[in-house]
Order: structure tokens, then C-alpha cells, then sequence
């Protein structure tokens, strides 16, 4: 699962701007003094510093010493012709945009600048309107090219990080071309084998294979399959260098697990793609052995997947450590460990994916052990190590934080990699537990109450966390009665649009009414339901109540459209768009009258796991909008990949608009949307001013309490009635009244 680092949207330094780097620069260049006076008037705004000057030397004195944003240029000055300032601007490589402004008829003097990249060209007179349109055209595409311009920064950075990665990797990489000879190797080969790597450029990878190995390696090393067919994991040994530089002083075998593929090229888009040649990684397998796991004593006491110990044998160094802590008056800790949303790694990759992801994480948490401590694998995604005659507390947690850390690295998975996140609760021996079980017992109940808290962290045991944890257990079975007990409702929130003065759309959001807790909020429960595996069934009955009250609704105001939220983990499943396109028909529902809201984070999300659904509702014609845009780190190639049709910028914007300030990001998501030809709405619209901020900078449609609050069916129905009378002529007041 490779995710792609294009970086953020808005990079941390395009944010740190101060105050005076904020404020864009203009340059007005005319002879006439009352002219360039004149200009100055009409531009002026307090995000904006305007200066004049007179002539082509003046204007290029100025260029010298500063660097302005936009350039306003009267074509006939004094000296020579603006065209002086344009060549200049070129052969400098400058990047000054500038609106041109003549006088002249003639044919010349207009081509001449467009073609010197002038952005605009104004004929005199020319009125103000137009001057103001040509200044913020000019102005937003800059903008929209700076966006672009960090982004590809930030692509290139990711390539050299990216390419430094698999140059300094522990494991051993490798391509070779088609005839099995190695075209790239990275420096692990010095240190592992101790040949220098130019040495073996060229040659064929039988050098560095044990003889007795080269058999099973033949098909192998040299991969052409692809996919799950290719090689996954096969053990085999290499040859050191005998007269090598590799940092061990032994001399015997390297055993190491290899991973390859075939390399295919397709010179054009019609033609098959032909076999390149190989990639491959082998790492190495500290102190193992091959043969040395064959003993059936061996067998008895280590789990076959992993060769860890089995819990039997962790369960005798158990009571040993405890036997001995007691005697000693020392302290042991018990951690146990489970990955994060490993079922999804087994239902999409296939099971010798999710074997092979388990053996390379069992590998990780063991090179985080020292010598004395056990790890044993619990159950199919859990681990649990034993850390005997810890110091204090600060020992286990050092360890649980060096855990985290290695976990940063990304693991190998399929073609890909994949970043697996586990959560963990130690429990310590005496506090937390005088026996084996209870100590189990105890660090799974703090590793559940960190996967209720988001994951990805450690927890020490408590003993309150008994309790929390029952609430959680009982609030989850409720949760699963409550879809057959019909205790969830929808509750609609209006979207409106300030050009057309009506709603044009109804945001279906979710609410459980539990029989003794009241009406419990989204955020309190969508969670639970995703960590639960029931958010499927939320989230299609969520489709199917909405589709129905807008096949209702429709019949009255035809154009009216609905969005839903979707969880992320909606995506897991196949037949989404299946479940989509279902909830339409079933209520005679065009498609485009269908918004999906998704987060931004799902777009950073494996693609491979994504696109299916995305390309499946995306066909089916429904639109797809990024709910709270701008929190996260999506990039401008995601929202060209997937089709989005909306951005809803975030409440946290709205709510930083003051009256005078400028508002860079809010203008940004608005060039982009602009410039990408995506629908935008505003979410969390409280205050007139803030639809007053919102709207001068181009956002036609919002939502919020200003307009409404979300509200149950009946009195969304009641709003409608009042709000859009007709189908389509609505009278949306400049404040309607909060329901
Ligand atoms: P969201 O989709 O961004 O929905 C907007 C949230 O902002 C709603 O909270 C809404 O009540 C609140 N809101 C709207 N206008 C204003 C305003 O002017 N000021 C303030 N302060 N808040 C405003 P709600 O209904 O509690 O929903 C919270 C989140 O729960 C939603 O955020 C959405 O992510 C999720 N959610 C809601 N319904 C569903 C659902 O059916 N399925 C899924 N997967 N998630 C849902
Ligand atoms: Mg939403
Ligand atoms: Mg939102």
C-alpha cells in the first residue's frame, strides 16, 4: 500500500508567510501621472501594496532591486515601448505577470505583448470593471501557478527522499536485466556480502547464490511474474565474498528471505508490455539457520507462521519470569500488541500477503528485543512479549516507544508497501497482576482502550479501564441492535446558494436515538461503528432513508439533491456503488442528484483499495465531494485522479474569517476549484459576515446554523415550504431565520 507523499496542499511555508511577504505587489507603469494615481484608486485593497513609475528605465531600476506580482503596463512610455519591459522580463526569466495597456489600434502592439507572455491586454479607454477583472484573473491564475509550482517541489523531494531510501535500505535491492544479470544494486550488498557492488554490475546473480540454492533460485531470483504469483518470501543463501569488505567475521552462508518481480515495459500504449527484467529485496535473517527449524522439538514449541515461540512456550517463560521476579523482588512487563486493521490486509491482499506481512512484523518487534525478552504470537494478528526484570515502568515504555518508531517504516506488501500501525497495552508485574493470565488479561484490555482511542499508541494498564472498557463492549452491542430496533434517525441539513437565493440541496446526517442515553451525536458513535464492522450497514441504511426523502421532496422541487457521508471504511467493501446505485433506483432517483461526502484523508488512502469504488460511483454518475477540505493532505493530482466534483471547505476556515483580514487559503481552495472545474460549498456559516467574506471570494453555496441547523425530516420539509415555494424560484432571505 504505497501512499503517495505529493504533499500538502498548502506546504507549511506558504502558511508562514509574514504579513508584509503576504501582500501582493503591483507596479503601475504610465507616463501620466493622473493615470497611474487613477489606477491606484481603483486597486487599492489592504492585501495590496501599489506602486508607479514612468518610464522603461525607471521600471526596470525598479525590477532590479525588487519583485512584484503583477506588472500594470502602459504600452507608449517615454523612453521606448512596453515590449523593452516584457523582453526584459523574458531574458531574465522573471515571473512578474503584467496586463498590458494601450492606446494603440494597431494589430502590432497586441500580438506583440501576448506574444512576449503578457497575461492580459486592455484597449484604452477601457473601464473600471475591466481593469478589475483583468487584475483578479491575473491574479488567481498566478496564485493557481504557485500552488502548482510548490507541489512539484514537493514531488521532486519525495522522489530524491524515495530514491535515498532504497539506497540505504537494510535489505539487499536488486534489479536485473533479462538475462538474469544485475543492471542495479544498492550499497546493502558491500556490508551483507562484502563485494563491492560496480563489481557485480554486469554479472549474472548465479555469482551470489549458494550452489546448493541455485535450483530453487533459478525461476525465482530472476522473477517474471507479477502479482501474487510472484516470489513471496523464499528463503535461500548467499555466498560472502571471501576476500570481501561485508562488516560480520564470519564466513559461512547469509540466509536471507527473498521477494521478486518481473519488470514489464510497454514502448507504446497499443503494444503488449514485455519482460525488462527483475526487481527484487532479500533481507537478511539474523542467526537463523536454514535447517535448524526442522527438529520436531522445534516444531512442538514455535508457531509454523513465524518461528516465534508458540503460547505455550511463552506461557513457561511466563511463570518463570514471574517465579523469579518474586524471588528477586524485581519487576517483568507484558505488552501485548495487535496490528491495526490487519482483516482489511488479508481480505484485500489475499492471505499469503497477510502471512507474509505477519512474518515481516514479528521480524520488526523482534529486532526492538533484547537478548532476554520473548515475543510470541497470540493470535493471528496479536503479539505478546514478555519483558523480564525490567528496572521500572520507564524501561517497558522505552521499549513500546522504540516499537512505535520501527513501525514508521514502511512494510513490504504485494508490489507495494504498506504502513501497518499497531496498538499496544503493557501491564507490569506486581501492580497490574500476580498471574500469567491476569497479566494477559490485563495489557488486552489497556491495548483495547487504545484502539478505542484512535490507535496507533500504547497504554499502561489501569484499573479503571475495566470499566470504560464495558461501557465500550455493552455501547457496541447496542449499536448493533439499535439498525434492527429502528432507533437511528436522519436529521437534513440545508445547503444554499447565495446567487440562485434557494436550497439547493439537503446534507443527510446521521443521529442515534438510544432508549436510555437520548439522541447521541455521529461523533460519539461512526467511530464504533467503523471499529465494529457495522458501518456498512449504517452507512446503506443511511442511503436507502435518504434516497427515499428525496424521491419525496423531488416531487415538489425537482432539482433539489442530497448528499450522505461515507465512512472510508465504505471503500473496504466491493459492492459499494452497487448498495449507491440500488438506493437510487429503488426511489426512481437520477444519479447527479447524488452528492457522496468522503474525507480527505480517504484520498491518501491505498488507491489500490479506493479507485475500484471511486471509478464505480464515479461511473455510475453521482458526485463525490471532499468533506472538510483543507485539514488534510491531499494533493491536486488525487482530485484529478478520482473525478471530484465539490470541495466543502472546512469549518475551522470559516470560523477564522474576521471581517478585515485576507483569507490566502480560503482564496486558494476557491483557485483551485476554480481551476479544476469543482463545485465548492462552505460548511459552518454562522455569522453574516462570514457569508459576506465567503462570498466575495467566490463561494456561491453554504451551509450552516446561520441558514439552519440540521433538523429532522418534518421541519426540513416545513424549511422548504417556506424557502422555495415553487420549484425553482426561491426567496432565500439574506438571513433566514435559524430553525
Ligand atoms: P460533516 O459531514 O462535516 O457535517 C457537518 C457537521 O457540522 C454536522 O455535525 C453539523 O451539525 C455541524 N454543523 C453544521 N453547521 C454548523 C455550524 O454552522 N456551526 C457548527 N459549529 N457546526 C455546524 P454532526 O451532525 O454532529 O456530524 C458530525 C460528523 O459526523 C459529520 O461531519 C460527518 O463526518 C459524520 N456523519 C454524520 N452523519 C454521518 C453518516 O451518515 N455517515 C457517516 N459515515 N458519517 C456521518
Ligand atoms: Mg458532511
Ligand atoms: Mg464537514
Amino acid at each position: 500500500m504505497v501512499i503517495p507523499w505529493e504533499g500538502p496542499f498548502f506546504p507549511p511555508e506558504a502558511n508562514r508567510r509574514s504579513t508584509a511577504e503576504s501582500l501582493v505587489r503591483i507596479l503601475v507603469v504610465d507616463d501620466e501621472p493622473s493615470l497611474t494615481r487613477s489606477i491606484g484608486a481603483l486597486l487599492q485593497s489592504n492585501d495590496r501594496l501599489i506602486e508607479d513609475c514612468g518610464s522603461v528605465a525607471e521600471t526596470l531600476a525598479r525590477l532590479n532591486t525588487s519583485s512584484f506580482d503583477l506588472l500594470i503596463l502602459d504600452y507608449r512610455l517615454p523612453d521606448a515601448t512596453g515590449l523593452a519591459v516584457l523582453d526584459w522580463l523574458l531574458s531574465h526569466n522573471r515571473r512578474e505577470s503584467v496586463i498590458m495597456i494601450s492606446g494603440e489600434q494597431s494589430m502590432e502592439a497586441a500580438i506583440g505583448a501576448l506574444r512576449r507572455n503578457a497575461d492580459d491586454f486592455l484597449l484604452k479607454p477601457y473601464n473600471a470593471d475591466q481593469l478589475r477583472r483583468a487584475v483578479s484573473s491575473a491574479l488567481l491564475k498566478r496564485q493557481l501557478e504557485r500552488t502548482n509550482r510548490l507541489v512539484q517541489q514537493r514531488l521532486q523531494s519525495s522522489e530524491q527522499m524515495h530514491r535515498y531510501l532504497v539506497e540505504n535500505s537494510l535489505d539487499l535491492i536488486y534489479t536485473l536485466d533479462a538475462d538474469g544479470r544485475f543492471n542495479y544494486l544498492n550499497l546493502r550488498i558491500e556490508s551483507l556480502l562484502g563485494h563491492r557492488r560496480n563489481a557485480l554490475i554486469g554479472k549474472h546473480f548465479s555469482e551470489i547464490v549458494h550452489p546448493e540454492d541455485l535450483e530453487r533460485a533459478r525461476f525465482s531470483f530472476n522473477e517474471r511474474r507479477t502479482g501474487t504469483r510472484a516470489t513471496n518470501n523464499l528463503e535461500l543463501r548467499f555466498n560472502r565474498n571471501p576476500y570481501g569488505l561485508d562488516d560480520s567475521d564470519e564466513n559461512g552462508p547469509v540466509s536471507i528471505v527473498l521477494n521478486a518481480m518481473g519488470i514489464y515495459n510497454r514502448t507504446d500504449s497499443r503494444a503488449p508490455a514485455h519482460y525488462a527484467g527483475t526487481y527484487g529485496a532479500a533481507r537478511s535473517l539474523p542467526g537463523m539457520r536454514l535447517g535448524e527449524t526442522g527438529s520436531q522439538q522445534y516444531r512442538v514449541y514455535h508457531d509454523p507462521l513465524t518461528q516465534l515461540p508458540n503460547r505455550d512456550l511463552f506461557g513457561d517463560r511466563l511463570n518463570l519470569a514471574i517465579a523469579q521476579a518474586k524471588r528477586r523482588k524485581s519487576h517483568i512487563a507484558v505488552m501485548f500488541i495487535d496490528m491495526d486493521r490487519f482483516k482489511l490486509v488479508n481480505e484485500i491482499y489475499g492471505q499469503g500477503e497477510g502471512d507474509a506481512l505477519l512474518r515481516s512484523v514479528a521480524l520488526r518487534l523482534k529486532q526492538c528485543l533484547r537478548r532476554g525478552d520473548t515475543l510470541t504470537r497470540h493470535g493471528s494478528d496479536e503479539f505478546v512479549v514478555l519483558l523480564p526484570d525490567i528496572g521500572a515502568q520507564a524501561d517497558a515504555l522505552a521499549i513500546a516507544e522504540k516499537i512505535l518508531l520501527a513501525f514508521r517504516t514502511p512494510f513490504p506488501l504485494g508490489e507495494s508497501e504498506f504502513t501497518a500501525t499497531i496498538s499496544m497495552g503493557i501491564a507490569l508485574h506486581p501492580e497490574d497482576g500476580a498471574s500469567a493470565e491476569d497479566l494477559i488479561q490485563h495489557a488486552s484490555v489497556a491495548m483495547h482502550q487504545v484502539k478505542g482511542n484512535g490507535r496507533n499508541a500504547y497504554s499502561f494498564f489501569s484499573p479503571d479501564m475495566h470499566a470504560t472498557y464495558r461501557t465500550r463492549v455493552s455501547l457496541e452491542k447496542e449499536l448493533r441492535q439499535a439498525l434492527t430496533r429502528n432507533e437511528l434517525e436522519l436529521h437534513y441539513q440545508p445547503l444554499v446558494s447565495l446567487s440562485r437565493d434557494c436550497i439547493t440541496g439537503m446534507e443527510a446526517l446521521v443521529r442515534w436515538r438510544h432508549p436510555s442515553h437520548g439522541l447521541i451525536a455521529p461523533s460519539r458513535f461512526i467511530q464504533l461503528a467503523e471499529e465494529a464492522g457495522i458501518i456498512h450497514e449504517i452507512s446503506k441504511w443511511v442511503l436507502e432513508t435518504g434516497c427515499a426523502q428525496l424521491a419525496v421532496w423531488r416531487r415538489r422541487y425537482p432539482d433539489l439533491r442530497l448528499s450522505a457521508n461515507l465512512s472510508s471504511r465504505d471503500f473496504d467493501r466491493t459492492d459499494l456503488s452497487d448498495t449507491v446505485s440500488l438506493a437510487l433506483s429503488r426511489n426512481g432517483l437520477p444519479a447527479d442528484c447524488l452528492e457522496l461526502e468522503v474525507t480527505e484523508r480517504l484520498l491518501l488512502e491505498d488507491a489500490e483499495r479506493v479507485s475500484p469504488n471511486m471509478h464505480g460511483l464515479r461511473d455510475l454518475g453521482v458526485g463525490i465531494a471532499i468533506d472538510d477540505f483543507g485539514t488534510g493532505y491531499s494533493s491536486l493530482a488525487c482530485l484529478q485522479r478520482y473525478g471530484i466534483t465539490r470541495l466543502k471547505i472546512d469549518r475551522s476556515y470559516v470560523k477564522d474569517i474576521k471581517t478585515t483580514s485576507n483569507h490566502p487559503i480560503i482564496s486558494a481552495i476557491a483557485g483551485i476549484a476554480q481551476g479544476f472545474d469543482i463545485r465548492l460549498a462552505a460548511e459552518g456559516v454562522e455569522r453574516d459576515d462570514q457569508r459576506n467574506a465567503l462570498e466575495n471570494l467566490g463561494c456561491d453555496e453554504m451551509q450552516g446554523f446561520l441558514f439552519s441547523r440540521p433538523v429532522d425530516a418534518a421541519e426540513a420539509t416545513r424549511i422548504l415550504q417556506e424557502l422555495r415555494p415553487s420549484s425553482t424560484a426561491g426567496r432565500l432571505a439574506r438571513t433566514v431565520p435559524a430553525a
